[in-house]
């Protein structure tokens, strides 16, 4: 059994995230993305924050998914994957 690669990468979730959020996301993309939120605590909350920005501004644009969002994102998930701790 091969363990090489997700179904989804961090970075597509993040771009699908916004559209997820408006319910406008195909049925089958937000498949992809649950499956891909219930095995990546760091993309979970990266969308609960998505959910904060939302409350707060009252609509999220891809304006809203800054490039460097993403590299902050994809930085952080490396970091959590190559922390030893894993007790
Ligand atoms: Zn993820």
């Amino acid at each position: 059994m091969m363990l090489s690669s997700p179904d989804l990468m961090c970075r597509e979730a993040v771009e699908l995230m916004s559209d997820y959020l408006e319910g406008s996301l195909s049925r089958r993309d937000r498949r992809r993305l649950e499956k891909h939120l219930a095995g990546c605590p760091l993309c979970t909350s990266y969308l609960e924050q998505m959910r904060l920005t939302i409350a707060a501004s009252g609509s999220v644009t891809p304006a809203d998914l800054e490039p460097e969002v993403l590299d902050d994102l994809v930085e952080l998930f490396h970091r959590y994957r190559e922390s030893p701790d894993d007790t």
